[in-house]
């Protein structure tokens, strides 16, 4: 009796462990469920274009951690040792040689921008003569300027033209000083995906309002910073986005730094 007693004691606490096991689990789910709603539409950031312009380049963030916050966008690395392209959750450093290496998630960066793209427009387009015509093509396909939209066209292009930027030493001097030598590397007939964001101009300060677009070449051995392109036939998909999660750098260089001073002039400057 006794005997019988203890087993179904001990059945009852077993079986209270496994109820709570079952609750732990399905809470996990639903946390992990919870999770995959905040990411997506989520434009994820870190840092801000401004305190890159003011010469914040030490990395904050490893690769590995950004992949948490999306599969697709653009960046740099630590020291601004080139930039940054992902897509397909693969991620591509471009270098002051313009060859594209694969990141390591051990790699870290000071800024960058990702989502998780799932698009929610999709068109076919024929030629476009130059950069200009593709973003007002662009500004056509988009319900409203006031929202993030993530880019991707991938397709022939009869050109492109990219840089990167060369890895920095300290003390860092600011973006405008460094982008006055800037490799400048050119493309004629070339299969690639671009990747990017339009933002809206309120986002000033934060991040590059209007177009900032990559390019990778369809052999993912080479690319850059998108200067210049002339689309022979492409499709472009755009994902709008709703929310925007922004980390910043703990870190003693980002809380030393003026970040009070508008520096539009300057993102023009580096950007184009
Ligand atoms: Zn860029």
């Amino acid at each position: 009796m006794r005997k019988a007693r203890n087993g179904l004691a001990i059945k009852g606490r077993a079986g209270a462990f496994l109820r709570i096991a079952a609750v732990l689990l399905v809470a996990g789910l639903l946390s992990a469920c919870a999770e995959v709603k905040e990411t997506k539409d989520t434009l994820f950031q870190t840092s801000t274009i401004n305190a890159l312009l003011e010469g914040v380049y030490d990395g904050t963030l490893t690769y590995g951690e950004l992949k948490k916050h999306g599969d697709t966008g653009i960046g740099t690395f630590d020291a601004l040792d080139g930039e940054m392209i992902g897509f397909n959750g693969m991620f591509y450093e471009i270098k002051a040689d313009g060859v594209a290496y694969a990141v390591d998630d051990s790699m870290k960066t000071p800024f960058a921008a990702v989502t998780f793209f799932e698009p929610d427009k999709s068109t076919a387009i024929g030629s476009l003569p130059d950069y200009k015509a593709l973003e007002e093509y662009l500004d056509r396909q988009l319900p409203t300027k006031n929202i993030p939209y993530a880019i991707r066209i991938e397709g022939t292009f009869s050109y492109v033209k990219t840089r990167s930027v060369p890895a920095q030493k300290k003390p860092y001097p600011p973006l405008v000083e460094v982008v006055k030598n800037q490799p400048v590397f050119e493309f004629h007939t070339v299969r690639g995906t671009i990747v990017g964001f339009r933002l809206p101009e309120y986002m000033k300060g934060l991040n590059v309002p209007g177009y900032h677009l990559h390019f990778l070449t369809e052999d993912k051995k080479a690319g850059g910073h998108l200067l210049e392109c002339s689309i022979r036939k492409a499709r472009v998909e755009i994902d709008f986005l709703t929310k925007i999660s922004l980390a910043l750098p703990e870190q003693a260089e980002f809380y030393k730094i003026d970040l009070s001073k508008e520096k539009q002039g300057e993102v023009e400057r580096v950007e184009k």
